[in-house]
Parts: structure tokens; sequence; C-alpha cells
């Protein structure tokens, strides 16, 4: 573990690392580039030779050298193709490795995001996830595909063109760099603020804020509608996007002077190169030597400028992109819930003893919480909302590890199972069951990958949702919200409950759902729980007392801890809370609107 720590890099390592996946390609695209960039230079010293020959017949038209002149331009024109070529296939092939290296950098993060903790997710919004998984290797693809030709580029031909220039005139060589090595000097200003560093963490949280509220936003939207409200009155999503500007505003306001002089300096070539020339006419053997010199300086300098600038523009970006990177690298290096367990259950009861856990420091959700549920049995888990019990529903699924005690099944620590055991044992109906947008068949087929399409119907069936599916646009063929095919709550629920009928775990949680009670549709789900309850280990998280009163045993949570366990008989005479609750759903049933009142 340690060894394998110290050989965690960060920052510009990284970012090669990241982008060494694609090693091939890449040094051939940075070959190209290189070819390219020099192909590029070549017209500037061709015109210069044309310009030259040109000067000196100036006393004599007729002395010019047409076939030398002629093949000067040939070679201006092959070097112009060369250089349209080479730096088409760099491009080609480096943008074809940036892809494949983002696309690989999202599927590893998408199968870690499914291999960690779910307390992870309660930690992180779903915006600043899908930042990091969207965005910042978006990033990636702008470092790989734009500036790593860019440096070999940038280091390799002004260093080529430099030389060539101290050879013709090492004085006006000199006046070249002085606005480079001032904007150098800048830049290094800029970049060694201390404060940097804190202003990109400042910047990427405020973007992640701000894509969580966008996130939450969406997710808002008919709430915002049902209630009128305006964008004004969503305070938290117009205060991140004030965050945002405000982060953005600060960076730039921060590096604005030293940038802005940057910028300034290093195209000012000719403001240095022309008074340096007309210093050093008077030095030079002749005028006419002299002036096809001074113009190829003028020519090149502005040449060697832009090779440069890409470099310059990639050292800047580095700053934000190895945020990035430090953040996508805070979800590869989280800790997975290990698969090397080799606990594999025979028996299918389940046991809390003494289970203690908390999301946040200070409050457990759960307190030393024990009970049993014995194989083959029904049992309702009750319990005022904020009590607990989607909790114990998560613990059991080891969606959270536990502070303390212990959740055995059939005996065996959970553990001590491989997730991936654990979720072909206990299977879990949410209250609130999500679709993809796929299929109907292929979201019930999400139990079970490998299922028959009679299999498939089967499980429809037995969740009493088949007659609902036929009478879709497309049968089992339709996409679930595509074309008006649109599912009640309700029949979103007994979709999820086939998807557990055929995915046949020995034991199942199910939330029963309050939100979907029209009379029709509970009496449907109901029908569906009992057949898919038959012989497993059922455990359901009632909110309506009712459905449970029959159960082999109820469960009462209240704050985290278990207050009562007995059946609905027992616990009416015993605990005081089941009883409150029987008469508070009592009241409930009862209730009509009259005039005047509630009653
Ligand atoms: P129930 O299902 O009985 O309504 P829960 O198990 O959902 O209760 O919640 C138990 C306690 O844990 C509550 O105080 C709730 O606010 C808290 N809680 C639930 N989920 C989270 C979460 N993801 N992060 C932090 N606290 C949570």
């Amino acid at each position: 573990m340690h060894s394998n720590e110290k050989k965690k890099k960060t920052g510009f390592a990284r970012l090669l690392e990241l982008s060494g996946r694609k090693k091939r390609k890449l040094i051939a695209a940075c070959m190209l580039a290189v070819l390219s960039s020099a192909a590029r230079m070549v017209p500037f010293f061709t015109i210069y030779g044309i310009v030259a020959m040109l000067i000196s017949a100036h006393l004599d038209v007729r002395s010019v050298p047409q076939d030398r002149i002629m093949f000067l331009a040939a070679v201006t024109l092959v070097a112009v193709l060369i250089y349209g070529v080479c730096a088409y296939l760099s491009s080609a092939l480096v943008h074809t490795a940036a892809y494949d290296i983002i696309f690989e950098l999202r599927i590893k993060l998408m199968e870690k995001l499914a291999k960690i903790p779910s307390g992870f997710f309660s930690g992180t919004t779903q915006g600043a996830i899908k930042k990091i998984v969207s965005d910042d290797t978006e990033q990636i693809e702008v470092f790989v595909a734009h500036h790593i030709c860019d440096i070999a580029a940038a280091v390799a031909m002004p260093v080529f063109t430099l030389l060539y220039l101290f050879i013709m005139d090492w004085r006006l060589a000199l006046v070249t760099l002085v606005p480079i090595v001032i904007s150098l000097c800048l830049l290094g200003v800029c970049l060694a603020k201390p404060d940097k560093a804190a202003l990109q963490v400042e910047m990427h949280d405020a973007q992640e804020a701000m894509h969580g509220t966008i996130v939450e936003y969406i997710h808002g939207m008919s709430v915002i509608k049902v209630f009128n409200r305006t964008l004004q009155a969503f305070e938290r999503y117009e205060r991140d996007l004030n965050g945002f500007v405000n982060a953005v505003t600060k960076t730039a306001k921060a590096n604005k002077k030293p940038m802005g002089a940057y910028y300034a300096f290093f195209g000012a070539q000719l403001m240095f190169l022309v008074p340096a020339s007309l210093l050093i006419i008077p030095t030079a053997k002749s005028y006419i030597d002299f002036l096809p010199v001074v113009f190829l300086f003028f020519l090149v300098g502005g040449g060697l400028k832009e090779p440069l600038e890409d470099m310059m523009t990639m050292v800047i970006s580095t700053g934000s992109i190895t945020e990035g990177i430090k953040r996508i690298d805070h979800i590869l290096y989280q800790e997975e819930i290990g698969e090397e367990g080799q606990g594999n259950p025979r028996e299918y009861d389940v046991t809390f003893e003494n289970v203690t856990f908390s999301y946040t420091e200070g409050t457990n959700a759960v307190e030393n919480v024990s009970f049993h549920l014995p194989q083959g049995t029904i049992t309702g888990l009750v319990g005022p909302s904020g009590g607990g019990k989607s909790t114990i529903a998560q613990l059991l699924l080891r969606f959270y590890e536990t502070k303390a005690g212990s959740i055995r099944i059939g005996g065996v620590d959970i553990k001590e199972i491989p997730p991936s055991r654990l979720t072909g044992i206990v299977s879990y109906v949410f209250q609130d069951s999500f679709l993809f947008h796929d299929t109907v068949e292929n979201n019930i087929r999400m139990g079970d990958k490998k299922s028959s399409k009679e299999k498939v119907i089967q499980a429809a069936k037995n969740a009493g949702i088949h007659d609902v599916i036929m009478a879709l646009p497309k049968g089992y063929d339709t996409v679930i919200g595509e074309k008006n095919a649109y599912l009640s709550g309700g029949e979103k629920q007994r979709i999820a409950i086939a998807r557990v009928f055929l995915k046949d775990t020995p034991i199942v949680i199910l939330d029963e759902a309050t939100a979907y009670a029209d009379a029709e549709n509970e009496a449907k789900i109901q029908a569906a729980f009992a057949g898919l309850a038959k012989n497993k280990t059922v455990l359901i998280i009632a909110h309506r007392l009712k459905t449970v009163e029959k159960a082999n045993r109820i469960l009462v949570m209240n704050k985290g801890e278990l207050v009562g366990a007995d059946t609905h008989e027992k616990l009416l005479t015993e605990c005081a809370m089941y009883k409150d609750m029987v008469s508070a759903n009592e009241r409930r049933d009862k209730w009509t609107i009259k005039t005047g009142g509630v009653a």
C-alpha cells in the first residue's frame, strides 16, 4: 500500500502519465508536428533569399537570376504542401489519441464510481461528479490534442531558428530575444504567485457548486413551476452562479497586469528590432547586404513568436488542468469496496448485531441495532420519517460500511461476501424506481442480463405489468420516455418489481410507495409484493402500517434506535410508539373534508 502511494504521480507528471497511454500515436503526431513547423519556417528563409537576390539586382533588373528565384519559389510551394499535409496528419493522429484517452478515462471513472461506497456520493453532488467526468476529462483532451504537439514544435523550432538567426546577425538575434525574455519573466511572476493554486481550487470549487445546483435546479423544475417561483427565488442557484462569476473575476483581476504586459511584450519584436536596426546600419558593410537581413528578422521575429506562444498558453492552462486531474484522481484513488472476500452463504437469514452507523460525525443514524430476520419470513420495518429505515436497508446492501457491530447473512459477515455476490443475494425495490432511457425489455433485464425474452415476460406477468407493457406502442421494445410512452409512478415500480422477479434473489427489501396510492395501482403493487415475497427473506419498509399488519414480525425504528420488535397484536399492547402510529394512521384514513374544515 505504502509503495503504491509512493508511485502516485501528481500535476504535470500525472498529466503526461495519463496522456502516455497512446504513446506511439502521440510520438508519431509530435514528429509530424515538428516536421510541419520546420516546413512552416522554410518560406521565411526562401522569401529572404528571393528578396536578397532582388535587392542585389536593383541596379540592373535584367540580372535577376530567374532560375534561382523559380527554384526558391518551388521550394516555398513544396514546403507549404509539406506543412499542410504534416499538420493535417499530426492533428488527425493526436485528436484520435486524445479522444481514445478520454474515452478510456471516462469508462474507468464510471467503473470506479460503481465500485466505491455510496457514502462518497452523499458528500459529492451529482453536478460535481458530472463536471469531473465530463469537463475535467475534456481538459485532458484539450491538453493532448492541442498542447502536446505544440510543446514538441515549440521546443524544436525556436532552437533551430534562433541558431540560424545568430549566424546571420548575432546582434539582431539578441534583440529578437529581448521581448521574449521580458514576457517570460512576467509570466514567471504570474505563475509564481503564492495564491495561484488557491485561486484554481476556488475556481474549480465554484464550478462544481454551480454544476451541482444546475442539476438540482433541473430536478426541481416541476416544484419551481408548481410554486410559480422565479429564477431569483431559487437562491442557491443564483448564489452559486454568482460564486463562479466572482471566482473567475478574481482570477482574472489577480493576473490582469502581468498577463496584459506579457501579451504586450510577447508580440513586440518590431518595437525592439526597428530602432536596433537603425542603430546597427552605420556599422554594416553595405546597405544592400544588410537590408535583406533586417527584412529576414522582421519576418522570422513574428514566426518565432507563434510556437513559443502556444507553449506559454499551455503553461498557463496547466494550473487549471492539474487541478482538474487532482479531482479526477480523487475519484480514481477512492478505496473500493473490496472483492477480496470469500464468504458464500448457504442460508439466507439476516442478523444485525449491535449495528451503529453515522453519515456525519457526531450523530448516529442507526444506533446499536440488533434483530434477526429468519429465512422465509416477512418482516415489516416501520417508524417515523428519519427513523433510520432506509439506512438499515442500505447497510444490508453494503452501500455504506457500519461504524460498529456486524451484519450477517446465513452467519457470514457481509464484509466477507464479495459485492458482486452480495448483489446476487439481496435485491431492493426502491420507492422511487429509476428507469433508464431504454426499452422496457432492457429495463427489466437489468435484473439478469442473460435472461431470455420469455423469462422477461414471465417476470413482467408476475409483477402484474405485462398488460400495461403490451398496450405501449411497441410493447416490450418501447423506449421509455419516447413518443408518449410514459409510465405512472406505480407502473414504474412494478417494472422494478419485475426486475427483482427476474433476479430472483433469496433476500428482498421492498420500499413500499405511498406516492402512488390510487386504489387500483395500490392493489396491483400489493399483489406483486405478495408474489415476490414467497419463500424469501423479506424486509418491507412500510409507510402505511396496514401493509405489514400480517407480517411475521414488525420492527419499529425511532431516531435510529429499535424501539419495538414483535407481531402487530403484541406491539399494540407493548410498544407505545407503534400504538401512536396506528392511531395516527387510522385518523388519517378516516379524515374527510367537510364544509367548514377538516374532520
Ligand atoms: P427513514 O428511512 O426512516 O425516513 P433514513 O434512514 O432515511 O430514515 O434517515 C435516518 C437519518 O439519517 C435521518 O436523520 C436522515 O436525515 C439521515 N440521513 C439519511 N440519509 C443521509 C445522507 N445521505 N447523508 C446524511 N444524512 C442522512
